[in-house]
């Protein structure tokens, strides 16, 4: 029996416990922000009295949103709260919504140069994640690709997609062949190496050379070492207008890529590119709800402009005259046998892109040529369009803005619920500056075509869904903090086919992983994005470091 002293003494003891834990436990609870005492949220950012848009397509809500390190904490109403908050954001009047995300980039080179590594001209848009390594060029040294980003530092979040045209150039050089068992063995390997070092997916270009010279099986067996790590197949169709299989064949095939590989599918700035082909989106979109009630999943992005970007050869140029490469093309053009049948080719191609009079120059190592269009050049210099165009492949190439969509397909495709919205931002076309507040301000707020709600979704969280990147595109508590508040009133793209490289207007903020980068609608010189790697543990994507 324990005498009255030792009684005592435990009783003591178990009070002098309970009372020392009592505020440790306390703060804790209030570290979580679950506890009923004091209700005192403690927060880096609060973002107060904004038209919250949360990116599932679900209707604004008058919401807070508060941010702690790379972390959204807490979407709702704060007034009701204690808030201790480091910065607070005054969103009255404005839209509040997840960053967006980009699912085509050609950002690979701006995002790899410290001069442009900001991604400026992306984070004026809205956007906080890019995709890039789009069109089959994507690099197959993945790791090496996000360990230059991670070093050097990134304005907006980056994945990438691994390149089915780099894979084969590496492998088998710019040849229009089938590879050999041996050969596609060693893509197979290539790719999977990528995939496992962090990319997202593999992205083909099926129009462009060398990938043009892969048949739909060679496709299709490189898919399914992707579909084993868990990717999705990215592509520029073979065909987006009448030059080869047509849009529909080209559909059917990505379709049947889709079912064979067991992979989902997404189709690249889905067109209908030229008049022989103006009115399929309706066909288009019918072969594709097929396909989704199938069970394969297919979506696509889309740019809202009438003009293509892309350079001269491919536009007008036939694939077999690339076979080989630059060199051999240029020997082609020169050859009086060969001549004559490219001159015949490209006459059908150009009538195909809507005649000389679409295709203006955007870049070329001649300036004089920018701003004009092919018809003024041939005009000029007393030539045949096709003769013009190939005195300017033997000199270098050009860029061209290729006008070659109608309104109504393009309003078609985007209504579409699996339609997000994507840049395939280039040098030289406006869309690299302005596709995403473009799309807001003329078809929300200008023609309503689509509500708020849909365009954020379609470009946001059904993109980060689409390509697998986790916790990323919704305002949702445990997100990734990619946030941004613009003006609806202000929202507008400036840049144009005469001036491409103007920055966009309306964002007011844009935070990435938590860090204010764009501050009263100026990019704050922030490097706050990080190299996202494809992984099965979200633990390992947390503990990335920018
Ligand atoms: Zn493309």
């Amino acid at each position: 029996m324990p005498n009255q002293y030792q009684r005592f003494f435990s009783v003591s003891l178990i009070f002098a416990l309970l009372i020392g834990a009592l505020p440790s436990q306390f703060y804790a609870q209030r570290r979580a922000n679950k506890t009923p005492l004091g209700k005192e949220l403690k927060l880096d950012l609060l973002i107060k009295g904004g038209t919250v848009i949360d990116g599932s397509g679900s209707a604004p809500v008058k919401n807070d949103i508060g941010i702690r390190g790379d972390r959204i904490v807490f979407v709702g109403k704060s007034a009701r709260l204690k808030v201790n908050a480091a910065r607070t954001l005054d969103a009255a009047g404005l839209i509040v919504a997840s960053g967006f995300v980009d699912p085509h980039t050609h950002a690979l080179e701006d995002l790899s140069n410290p001069k442009s590594s900001g991604n400026e001209n992306y984070l004026m848009q809205g956007v906080t994640t890019v995709v890039t390594g789009n069109d089959g060029d994507g690099p197959f040294r993945v790791a090496e690709t996000l360990e230059k980003w991670e070093r050097q530092g990134i304005g907006t979040n980056a994945a990438l997609l691994v390149g089915h045209g780099s894979v084969r150039r590496q492998i088998m050089g710019a040849v229009d062949a089938e590879p050999s068992m041996e050969q596609l063995a060693k893509m197979k390997n290539l790719i999977g190496t990528a995939m496992s070092e962090g990319a997202f997916g593999m992205s083909t270009g099926l129009y462009y050379a060398p990938g043009s010279f892969a048949k739909t099986e060679e496709v299709i067996a490189l898919a399914k070492a992707v579909a084993e790590k868990g990717g999705v197949y990215d592509t520029h169709m073979r065909d987006e207008g009448s030059y080869s299989i047509g849009l529909l064949g080209s559909i059917r095939e990505t379709i049947r890529i889709g079912r064979e590989a067991k992979i989902p599918v997404h189709i690249s700035h889905i067109k209908a590119l030229g008049k022989d082909v103006w009115g399929q989106s309706r066909q288009v979109v019918r072969i594709i709800k097929q396909a989704r009630a199938a069970g394969i999943r297919v979506t696509a992005n889309q740019y809202p402009y009438t003009a293509s970007g892309t350079n001269i050869i491919a536009a007008l140029v036939p694939r077999w005259a690339e076979a080989g490469g630059n060199a051999e093309l240029l020997k082609r053009i020169k050859d009086p046998q060969i001549r004559p049948r490219l001159v015949v080719e490209m006459e059908a191609n150009l009538k195909r892109r809507n005649g000389a009079e679409a295709i203006l120059i955007t870049r070329s190592r001649d300036r004089e040529l920018i701003g004009k269009t092919l018809g003024a050049i041939a005009q000029e210099r007393k030539k045949s369009p096709v003769e013009t165009a190939l005195d300017i492949a033997e000199n270098g190439g050009a860029g061209i803005a290729s006008f070659n969509m109608s309104k109504s397909d393009i309003e078609y495709f985007m209504k579409q619920n699996f339609v997000m919205t994507g840049s395939d931002g280039s040098s030289g076309h406006p869309r690299k500056y302005g596709t995403f507040p473009r799309k807001l301000r003329e078809y929300v707020f200008g023609k309503k075509l689509i509500t708020l709600s849909f365009a954020i979704r379609a470009s946001s969280a059904l993109t980060a869904e689409t390509f697998r990147i986790p916790e990323r595109g919704l305002l949702k508590v445990g997100y990734f903090a990619d946030v941004i508040v613009f003006d609806p009133k202000t929202v507008h793209d400036r840049a144009t086919y005469e001036q491409p490289e103007t920055l966009a207007t309306g964002m007011k903020y844009v935070v990435v992983n938590g860090k204010i980068s764009v501050d009263e609608g100026k990019y704050t010189g922030m490097l706050a994005g990080r190299a996202l790697r494809k992984t099965h543990s979200d633990k390992l994507n947390r503990n990335l470091q920018p």
